[in-house]
């Protein structure tokens, strides 16, 4: 397998894919109440074809891919996909983001068609604030679905967490302490001004830091060897607890320099950057019928112009034209 160094000497080897844009929950701080204009079904590349690109990107050396959305379970025939990606040769590492309504169901299946790893968003255990903020009543759903993806196997489990002043942040707590007693990595992503018109400010942003403090003050928190370390997270665990938390950092300590991502946009698009527009279209010449190496010059030039960083400020994230149900977040 070749190897994909970009400009900025940052080796690319992970790829997301969003397979929808459409999704069962309505965050707020994600989608509108009435939900996003929905991409036609003809805009959206067929699995084959998302298949095709990751088989071709593998060839540019990407070796990890997430499945996410929107909502990927949403997609019909999802098993179908996961088992189109999980034999590609270079492809080590196969995951997927989601919120875990339909886990329940589907976590046996997508084990046992080749996803090893699951993250799952969760940001309250309340079920009056879970429905405040998914719009949905399915905190039951996605609690049981976690206790399925245990009980199948899956691991390591991610618990993903956005913290939100004024609405989660007397829970920060209870979602750090479930890591003393169950195998979870328990992660605090701060709040980031994407997503629908004034569901975002300034004041509602926690800091990892401050996050950090809180927990710190209750049982100290050790760092997690970090030769283990993968991905934007910083990771510490509770003396003997069962599982670990993380602080994923995106507006205080962004993670440009050794960001190895890429993204593919349900409509077949390719962004370098989740803060910047700047997009390949990859779905016009695969339906033009380019070649396989035609493709891969098509994704290795789109590398090379990957930004060497994006500040992460508000204005900047406001500027992005997509929301994050439409990027793949
Ligand atoms: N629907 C799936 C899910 O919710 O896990 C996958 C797609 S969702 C866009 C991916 C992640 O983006 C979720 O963990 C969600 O909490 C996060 N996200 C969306 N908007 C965000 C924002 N404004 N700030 C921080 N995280 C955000
Ligand atoms: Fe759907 Fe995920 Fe966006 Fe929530 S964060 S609305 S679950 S895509």
């Amino acid at each position: 397998m070749n190897e994909l160094i970009d400009n900025h000497h940052r080796k690319i080897n992970y790829l997301r894919i969003s397979v929808t844009d459409r999704c069962n929950l309505r965050c707020v701080y994600c989608m509108p109440k009435e939900g996003t204009s929905p991409i036609g079904h003809a805009e959206i590349l067929s699995y084959e074809e998302m298949a095709r690109i990751t088989r071709v990107a593998s060839e540019v050396g990407i070796s990890k891919v997430r499945i996410t959305g929107g909502e990927p379970l949403v997609r019909k025939n999802i098993l179908y996909f996961v088992k189109l990606i999980a034999p590609i040769e270079n492809i080590k590492d196969l995951s997927m983001t989601t919120n875990g309504v339909l886990l329940k169901n589907l976590a046996r299946p997508l084990f046992e068609s080749g996803i090893k790893r699951i993250n799952i968003s969760l940001d309250s255990l309340n079920p009056d604030k879970y429905r405040e903020i998914t719009r949905n009543n399915c905190l039951k759903e996605v609690l049981e679905g976690i206790k399925e993806v245990v009980k199948v196997g899956i691991s390591p489990i991610k618990i993903n967490v956005v913290a939100i002043r004024g609405f989660n942040d007397d829970e920060i707590l209870d979602f750090a302490k479930l890591t003393l007693s169950y195998p979870y990595q328990v992660r605090f992503i701060e709040f980031m001004p994407f997503g629908p018109k004034n569901s975002w400010a300034q004041e509602k942003g926690i800091t990892s830091r401050e996050i950090k403090e809180k927990i710190d003050n209750f049982q100290e928190l050790l760092p997690v060897d970090l030769a283990r370390k993968n991905g934007p997270a910083k990771i510490f665990r509770f003396k003997e607890a069962a599982g670990e938390i993380g602080f994923i950092s995106p507006l205080s300590d962004h993670f440009c320099s050794t960001c190895n991502r890429l993204r593919i946009t349900a409509d077949g698009k390719l962004r370098t950057c989740l803060l910047s527009d700047e997009e390949t279209d990859l779905k016009v010449p695969l339906r033009e019928g380019c070649s396989d190496s035609e493709l891969k010059k098509i994704i290795a030039g789109a590398i090379l112009k990957k930004p060497k960083k994006q500040a992460a400020t508000p204005s900047v994230f406001k500027k992005c034209s997509r929301t994050m149900s439409r990027i793949g977040g």
